[in-house]
């Protein structure tokens, strides 16, 4: 499929037709200095002058220029758009309503969404096929709550919308997807951290596929040290330099446009500038490196810690692809985390197309050091395209009958016999919908720090990893912060103490977590639905109780399960469930796509 994508910033425009399988490009423009003296529209490397001052004229003369060379049909047009706010934490088609939107968050994001959206309106009045917004918020949607909330008074964050967004998602989505691709593993399977590092820098934590932490905030001001960003401040000194009599607008351009790389150095934002002068003895320079190298670290070490762990470490961007000596300084002395750092090959990396991964880890490093060339533009592509292949596929005609799970324990036999006496067995008290499933007659007590819950059922048959089961009310009644995870993926999660009969207790190390709402299916229903293992979809409740859609549901395929999708009480009484359950309708399929089959194994989302 092939995609136009158009990156519109204030004074430059970027477009790529690109095919969404191979990235391979069939033309592009950039135009330069729109709005100034000398605007140029370069096409497929040629240059030329360009008499534009707005998005709309100059792409009413360069994209009918473009398009003179290319043979092929557009599927789609991807437009990137930087902010997407709480309302698009997925592409979306673009409409009216959705224009508005855009528009709507013009003032949390000032610099960005005017020229993505006047480069909207100007591509729709050119082109008439499916115009797709690809928001750089969006793969961030998914960071939990303690790691969106700013500790200031509650009421003013909600009045003003002051939360963490994070940005760059475009770029972390794809270097941590080609980044479990080149160690041939899922995204789903892996903790991993990501360092785009260009002119704007942000790190990202990518837990099991999904963005859980990253360093840009409500705004891109926040975290690194950038070209001309401050990243992270004290906020104590902004204040003191309103005290110090500078105004809004002042304040804004200090941290905005003279701080980071730029401020620290005095001589601009390139890197590359910036090493040749270090090297020369400049001691500015010298500084402005060791700053930039220490809070990536930093960020680092926060991200493993957040994360329980980490399987990879990717570098990206301008700086991370090219900057040998800053990756030196970031990647050396990690070996505490498992990432043993080979400096011969951080030598020698050199990316392409065709080679885009290089890696910089020793052989025996458990914790892979990779430099992975981004590809935003293939990302917008390859979003855009599933978009429109799921508007091709008709849903929502097949219901799903929905379940609610109440807390339950699953156990090893060697916890049965701990917790019951030697060679004690499991007895049955009635089966469970999903075949060779059962409740059974014995129970547990659940004790955590604060209080203990009695008489959980357990399930049977044992399982190889302990599981405990919990709702978010349990938690807070328990007392134990435990993470929503798939069943099975218990690793690193919180541990908490068992008693059976006669008092006897086993400690458990980890174990305890909250269940991530799942539907359990067989491929004959998988491919009925369009979906696949472990995709992330969004069902409708049909219920006599209250209407709610369920976003954020993980579809699990054997050919062992039976059509069920499993909320827990919480979830069940939100939805004012009734004991006999509910049906429910796949409305969407979200985030990880369901065409992967259809992509080749390297683009594998
Ligand atoms: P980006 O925003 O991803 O295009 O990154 C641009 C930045 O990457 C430039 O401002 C430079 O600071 C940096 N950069 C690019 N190439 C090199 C290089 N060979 N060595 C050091 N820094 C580089």
């Amino acid at each position: 499929m092939k995609i136009l994508i158009i990156n519109c910033g204030s004074s430059s425009i970027k477009a790529s037709i690109i095919d969404h399988q191979s990235g391979e490009r069939s033309g592009d423009l950039k135009v330069q200095r729109l709005g100034e003296e000398g605007c140029t529209l370069e096409i497929n490397g040629k240059s030329e002058a360009l008499t534009a001052t707005n998005h709309q004229d100059a792409l009413a003369i360069a994209i009918p220029k473009l398009l003179e060379n290319f043979e092929g049909e557009l599927a789609a047009v991807g437009h990137r758009v930087v902010h997407g706010g709480e309302q698009f934490q997925k592409p979306t088609i673009i409409d009216d309503e959705v224009e508005k939107v855009i528009e709507s968050l013009f003032k949390v994001a000032p610099l960005h969404n005017p020229p993505n959206l006047a480069g909207i309106r100007a591509a729709k009045k050119l082109l008439s096929c499916p115009h797709i917004a690809v928001f750089d918020t969006a793969f961030h949607s998914t960071l939990p709550k303690r790691a969106k909330t700013y500790a200031i008074d509650t009421e003013i964050a909600n009045d003003l919308g002051l939360r963490r967004y994070g940005f760059h998602g475009v770029s972390h989505a794809y270097v941590s997807k080609v980044a479990a691709a080149h160690m041939e593993s899922d995204r789903r399977d892996l903790r991993i951290i990501t360092c785009h590092l260009g002119n704007g820098c942000s790190v990202a934590a990518v837990e099991y596929g999904r963005s859980i932490e990253t360093s840009m905030g409500m705004t891109p001001l926040e975290g690194l040290v950038m070209g001309t960003r401050s990243g992270d401040i004290d906020p104590g000194i902004i204040l003191e330099l309103f005290r110090s009599g500078k105004t809004v607008d002042e304040v804004d351009e200090i941290l905005n446009r003279r701080s980071g790389l730029s401020g620290l150095s005095g001589i601009g934002n390139d890197l590359r500038d910036i090493e040749e002068r270090a090297s020369e003895g400049d001691e500015n320079c010298r500084l402005a490196i060791q700053v930039f190298a220490h809070r990536v670290r930093k960020y680092i070490g926060a991200y493993a810690a957040a994360m329980g762990g980490v399987d990879a470490i990717v570098f990206t961007a301008g700086i991370g692809e090219n900057s040998v000596m800053m990756r030196h300084r970031i990647a050396q002395r990690l070996d505490f985390l498992g990432a043993v750092f080979w400096e011969d090959h951080n030598r020698d990396v050199s990316l392409s197309a065709e080679n885009p991964v290089a890696e910089i880890s020793t052989r025996n490093s458990r914790c892979r050091l990779l430099v992975v060339k981004t590809d935003e533009e293939k990302q917008i592509a390859i979003e855009s395209a599933k978009l429109v292949l799921e508007m091709n596929t008709t849903k929502g005609d097949l219901e799903i009958p929905v379940a609610v799970s109440a807390r339950h324990v699953h156990l090893t036999q060697e916890t049965v016999e701990a917790l019951f006496g030697e060679g004690y067995q499991l007895t049955e008290r009635n089966p469970l919908s999903q075949p060779n499933q059962f409740a059974c007659n014995e129970t547990v007590s659940i004790v955590g720090p604060k209080r203990t819950l009695e008489n959980v059922r357990i399930l049977g048959p044992t399982r190889p990893k302990n599981q405990v089961e919990i709702s978010r009310t349990d938690e807070f009644f328990l007392g134990i912060d435990a993470p929503v995870r798939a069943s099975g993926d218990v690793d690193n999660s919180p541990g908490c103490t068992l008693i059976g009969t006669d008092g006897r207790r086993i400690e458990l190390k980890q174990g305890v977590i909250c269940a991530w709402r799942h539907i359990h299916m067989q491929p004959e229903d998988a491919e009925k639905f369009g979906v696949q293992d472990r995709d992330v979809v969004e069902i409708a409740i049909q219920s006599n109780g209250r209407k709610l859609t369920f976003g954020d549901v993980l579809v699990r395929v054997k050919s062992s399960y039976k059509l069920e999708m499993h909320i827990d009480t919480d979830e069940g009484n939100a939805a004012e469930l009734a004991r006999g359950g509910a049906q429910g309708v796949l409305v969407n399929v979200e985030g990880l796509a369901s065409m992967r089959t259809r992509l080749t194994k390297h683009d594998q989302v």
